[in-house]
């Protein structure tokens, strides 16, 4: 049975906190959306329901984390996670707040830290403020963000803005004495009636000690970070057995196919490096905007593309031909044209044997995996920090997926994932 049910406000979110899991030694799947009533649990020491949150009206946030809450809650999970940003992206109505306060009044508890610090990604929280790098927040770019301005780089405000329960603060000085002041500190904030604690984090040590000292938490809010020490406290109990391969993956053959719809810098390079080594279609949605032709220029180069080697689809552009695109169609419908054009070229793909696929683009693997009626992907190795490869199941045949959020892997992360694949025992 499962041991930590975790919820997460995002797709690529919780891949991120799934692949930190299985690095920590926890078997994971990931889940997408809440499971029906009658979905049996995975096999699995954690499990990530990854909703889609972050953004949506506060009521219905609630009430999605609440319906994910009950089945991992019925899946046996003892502890919980709520997942969210490593900028703590959200509103002032929330839905950082809502969702903890929802997600404590359901397990009866009075009490939870957050902490979204993400040393390794430079997110670091000191004095509860946020820094992404060398800046605060509020100076970080994200202040500028479309959907969740961060205007205000103190976290013990603006999460207190979202709750109406009171929120203190455990500060370095106390995180960097260890597990055993940060537990005593988080005792005396709960007895004093506080809801929340805003917990400092600048190094993974730290993190591993917040997680030690939170053991016995109901549950436990923040980034994929703090999530690094939960696996040792589990060991400790005695609860979950040392897994020689947590990230082992049922094996599957088959042709394999990249599909690119980021634009961002580090999948545009992806792209020229494959071009000297693999056969590579690129799609101009500006010259074709037109979602049904572009997967018929598609269809006809796979009727002549090589079966043996992996083949590379992208819509990648420049900024410029995007924008020009987006000022001809409305940033809105210039997205969801290739978004739906990418998502029917997945179909022709796995029509055409491929079982092996890389997805370049957060919001392009939501589109894809939705219309492949993907349900859960069991996490294995990473290809690149934060990029596992996953064994999909759901409506289709069963598949190996890496999803890429944009910016994420190296130059040659398209050839390399596929050896990797291989490589894997
Ligand atoms: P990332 O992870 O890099 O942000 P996403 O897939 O989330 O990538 O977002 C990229 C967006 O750009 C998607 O909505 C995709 O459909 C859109 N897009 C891809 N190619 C083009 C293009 N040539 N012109 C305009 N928009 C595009």
């Amino acid at each position: 049975m499962a041991l930590l049910g975790c919820i997460a406000d995002d797709f690529t979110g919780a891949t991120d906190l799934a692949a930190t899991l299985v690095r920590s030694g926890m078997r994971t799947v990931q889940l997408i959306g809440v499971p029906g009533a009658d979905d049996a649990a995975p096999e699995a020491d954690a499990i990530v329901v990854a909703l889609k949150s972050r953004t949506t009206p506060p009521a219905a946030a609630v009430a999605d984390s609440r319906a994910a809450l009950g089945w991992l809650r019925r899946a046996g999970c003892t502890q919980f996670f709520f997942k969210y940003c490593s900028t703590f992206d959200s509103t002032e109505q929330g839905n950082i707040g809502p969702v903890a306060d929802a997600l404590l009044a359901d397990l009866g508890a009075g009490f939870a830290l957050a902490c979204p610090a993400f040393p390794t990604n430079r997110r670091t929280v000191y004095q509860g403020h946020l820094f992404v790098g060398g800046a605060l927040l509020n100076e970080s770019g994200m202040e500028k963000h479309p959907l969740t301005p961060m205007t205000d780089a103190n976290l013990v405000r603006v999460l207190s803005r979202q709750t109406d329960g009171t929120v203190g603060l455990v500060a370095f000085e106390t995180v960097a004495r260890g597990a055993g002041a940060i537990r005593s500190a988080m005792t005396a904030l709960a007895e004093q009636g506080r809801r929340y604690a805003i917990v400092d984090a600048v190094t993974d040590a730290h993190l591993r000690a917040i997680g030690a000292a939170a053991a016995a938490h109901p549950l436990i809010t923040g980034g994929s970070g703090v999530a690094i020490g939960l696996a040792d406290n589990f060991r400790a109990a005695g609860t979950l057995p040392e897994r020689a391969d947590p990230g082992a993956l049922p094996r599957v053959t088959g042709a394999a196919a990249v599909l690119a719809g980021s634009c961002s810098r580090a999948t545009l390079l992806q792209i020229a490096t494959a071009r000297a080594h693999l056969p590579v279609l690129e799609l101009d949605p500006l010259a074709t905007p037109d979602a049904a032709a572009l997967t018929a220029q598609a269809t006809a180069w796979l009727a002549d593309a090589p079966h043996d080697v992996p083949i590379v689809i992208a819509a990648s552009a420049t900024p410029e031909k995007v924008a020009e695109l987006q000022r001809r169609l409305g940033r809105d419908a210039a997205g969801m044209l290739v978004e739906h054009a990418l998502a029917d070229i997945a179909v022709a793909l796995l029509a055409r044997g491929v079982r092996r696929l890389v997805v370049a683009g957060g919001e392009t693997s939501g589109a894809v995996v939705t219309r492949l009626g993907v349900r859960s992907l069991r996490i294995g190795a990473e290809i690149d920090p934060g990029v596992p490869w996953t064994y999909a199941e759901g409506s289709g045949p069963a598949l190996m997926l890496a999803l890429k959020s944009g910016n994420f892997g190296g130059a040659d992360f398209f050839t390399r994932a596929f050896t990797a694949a291989e490589d894997a025992p």
